[in-house]
């Protein structure tokens, strides 16, 4: 790539990010060259490489990697970031203390860049770094694609353990369970979240034969959805996506939270709450929300497209 921004719409560019994840992996240390819709990229042993710009204008670069990031925010739900200047082990460091981060992160800051955007995808990660902010002669931007443990921390899994809400679902107690329970149905916040991602198969082991009762709704089920809602974070899909499958989702309370926005009532001669079209601010899916009465206040999300 000479003096150059690639040339493809941000869908484009994510529609070949989503084949990357299937490439395959070379034998020891050669480089694979590819092409996947027109597009070139190369695979080390590490890492599919997808190179978008190095340019002199940083401010095209600019406009071209922001308009990627929104899409992908649609995409795959909310950017993660990755801070490279806090890895720098290398070759010199003692293998047995190498922070496995070091390997992305010296690839960030190969490109310019201190601070990466990413995504999960799957088990992958999608890492977008970008050095147009920098002020350099020349900004380079370019997508990894990588296994997700190459951002992880040693003993990330150890750490999640020892997360509040991580021993709350642990702990046996019913009412730490429900607590912990509706604290995971009112977040969106990945430092909440991420630790229950990691801790989410000893979460299930634990809460499996956990008896929670409940009068009108059970409390079991209340607690399968908030870990089907974890599970939804730790694939990286927009958490709007558990409105349908649950009843207790009250649109005010996630106006309030942050997470929708109201764009519309539906007027009704015979309803006695109009419905409502709830937008959601990470992603831009709309749904159409009926409210009801049956022993306790419900709503029924129902997908309705995209602003
Ligand atoms: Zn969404």
């Amino acid at each position: 790539m000479s003096d150059e921004i690639i040339e493809a719409t941000p869908e484009q560019v994510i529609a070949v990010i989503e084949q990357m994840v299937d490439l395959p992996w070379p034998d020891g240390d050669e480089w694979l060259e590819w092409e996947l819709d027109g597009i070139e990229g190369q695979t080390t042993y590490l890492m599919h490489l997808l190179p978008l710009a190095a340019t002199s204008d940083a401010a095209a670069q600019a406009s071209f990697t922001s308009a990627l990031v929104v899409a992908a925010n649609r995409r795959w739900g909310a950017r993660r970031y990755f801070d490279a200047t806090r890895f720098t082990d290398d070759k010199h460091t003692d293998p047995a203390s190498y922070d496995r981060r070091s390997a992305p992160a010296s690839l960030v800051r190969s490109l310019g860049a201190d601070t990466a955007a990413w995504w999960p995808l799957g088990s992958d990660a999608v890492v977008l770094a970008d050095s147009s902010g920098a002020a350099l002669e020349r900004s380079k931007a370019a997508v990894f694609v990588l296994p997700a443990q190459w951002l992880a921390g040693p003993g990330a899994e150890e750490d999640a353990l020892r997360a509040p809400l991580v021993a709350d679902f642990l702990s046996g107690e019913k009412a730490r369970i429900l607590n912990a329970v509706w604290e995971v149905f009112a977040t969106r916040d990945p430092e909440i979240l991420a630790p229950l991602a990691l801790a989410l198969p000893a979460i299930e082991k634990a809460t499996a034969d956990a008896d929670l009762g409940g009068m009108l709704a059970s409390n079991s089920a209340n607690l399968e959805h908030a870990l089907d809602r974890i599970e939804l974070f730790g694939k990286g899909v927009c958490l709007c996506a558990a409105y349908p499958s649950h009843q207790f989702y009250d649109p005010a309370k996630e106006v309030r939270r942050g997470h929708i926005r109201i764009v519309e009532t539906v007027p009704s001669d015979w309803k006695r709450v109009p419905d409502r079209i709830c937008e959601c601010r990470d992603c831009g899916k709309r749904f159409q929300v009926e409210e009801g009465e049956y022993h306790y206040t419900w709503w029924k999300w129902t997908e309705a497209g995209r602003s």
